[in-house]
Order: C-alpha cells, then sequence, then structure tokens
C-alpha cells in the first residue's frame, strides 16, 4: 500500500547518513480522537514514525525540526552526546521501526529536548507521545508509567514557566493536565484543574477545549458526589 516512504536523512550532528521511515499523511483515515486530543488513525498509526532518531549518535528530534539543528544548540547536543549514546545502546534504528523502538525515541527525544534545553512542556511531550504508543497497543500499566512523566514536566512547565502552551494556551494545557490526572485515577486534581480551565477567559476562543472540560468535568464531578 506504500503507506510509508523512506527519505535519505542526513543527521546534522554526527553528519550519518540514514533512511527514515515517512508517512504519507494524506492515505491515513482519522478515525477517532480520545478526550485528551489523541488521533486514532487507520490503517496505521503516525505516531511511530513521529521521532527521528539518528542511528549513529542517537540524536531525536521531531521530523519537521530534525535536520533544523544549528549555532549553540547543535553545540550543546554535542557535547551532551554520551548520555543520548547511554540511553540509546543496544537499539538498532536502522532497523523497521517497532514498538520498542518507538518507545525509545520519545525516551531519545525528552533527552535531546533536556539537552537543547527546550521548555518543559516540550520535554512532557514527547513523553505523552511515548503514553499515547502505549495506548494504542493496549499497553495500561506502561502508559500509566509515561502519564507520570508527562505529569511532572507539564507541572513543572505550569508552575515555574511562563510560555503560551502552543495551539492549546493555557486553558487547554490545564484542561488536559487534569485530563492526565484523571486518567491515574486522581479525580481530586482532575477536578480542581477542569474548573480552572473552565474558569480562563481565554477558552472562549477555544470551542474544542471548553467543551471537552464542560462534558469531562461534568462527568468527574457527578463520579466524586454521587
Ligand atoms: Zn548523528
Amino acid at each position: 500500500m506504500d503507506l510509508i516512504w523512506l527519505k535519505e536523512t542526513a543527521c546534522p550532528v554526527c553528519g550519518s547518513k540514514f533512511q527514515s521511515e515517512n508517512i504519507r499523511q494524506n492515505k491515513l483515515m482519522q478515525v477517532t480522537v480520545d478526550e485528551d486530543f489523541h488521533p486514532h488513525f487507520e490503517p496505521l498509526s503516525p505516531l511511530y514514525y513521529s521521532v527521528v532518531v539518528c542511528p549513529d549518535c542517537y540524536y531525536a528530534e521531531r521530523r519537521q525540526n530534525f535536520e533544523e539543528l544549528k549555532g549553540k544548540t547543535l553545540g550543546a547536543v554535542k557535547a551532551g552526546g554520551g548520555s543520548l549514546r547511554q540511553l540509546g545502546a543496544g537499539f538498532n534504528f536502522r532497523s523497521i521501526r517497532n514498538f520498542a523502538l518507538s518507545i525509545k525515541s520519545f525516551e531519545l527525544g525528552a533527552l535531546t529536548a533536556q539537552i537543547k534545553s527546550e521548555p518543559s512542556d516540550v520535554i512532557g511531550g514527547m513523553f505523552l507521545r511515548a503514553a499515547w504508543t502505549c495506548r494504542e497497543s493496549g499497553d495500561e500499566s506502561l502508559e500509566n508509567v509515561y502519564l507520570r512523566k508527562t505529569l511532572e514536566y507539564y507541572e513543572k512547565a505550569y508552575m515555574n514557566e511562563a510560555t503560551e502552551f502552543g495551539q492549546l494556551g493555557t486553558c487547554g494545557f490545564q484542561y488536559m493536565m487534569g485530563e492526565i490526572y484523571r486518567r491515574l485515577g486522581n479525580l481530586e486534581k482532575a477536578l480542581e484543574l477542569y474548573m480552572r480551565s473552565v474558569a480562563n477567559k481565554e477558552i472562549r476562543q477555544k470551542p474544542q477545549v471548553e467543551r471537552l472540560a464542560r462534558e469531562q468535568l461534568a462527568a468527574v464531578k457527578a463520579k466524586v458526589k454521587p
């Protein structure tokens, strides 16, 4: 069905040339979206291939940013190469991507983001992708491990950093954190964050977030106080 095509890719860190897997996105069909905005596609999941990893130095980045590394950030990744090699050791990124390689790609992506001093929500986003990959494979206990890691970085971003949180905005980020808490069974924290999201004035500009936040708030309220 040629949904995957191989692209000649050059590593900006070590100069290695390798082939990375690309997806023909227009041949995929989105079948559903989870409450935490995870889209499910058929017949295959593009998430698996969303982080490119250099098979030689283990530098890992989202596909669209992989070849863009320059200047000071490039220097930082070169200097931090030892920890990437240590984390990637034993994983062959020249072979066809499978579940284990996909999970490792997000861990390496999170470490690369840390080395690049990216905001905490970007680092957390790598762990969220790992959690979603586990969900797609039905591994709930590993999904929870990565959801907890996601929260650890999302909490850091939320408490300490002034950031716009991308397309989601602050209200969407509050909602997302509430949703992760709910999935991990902490309904009180989930309620608190859903309420903050709903009370946030900017939510009026984000109708999708508003609808979900109100739905989930009502559902969790009903569970907490039956
Ligand atoms: Zn490399």
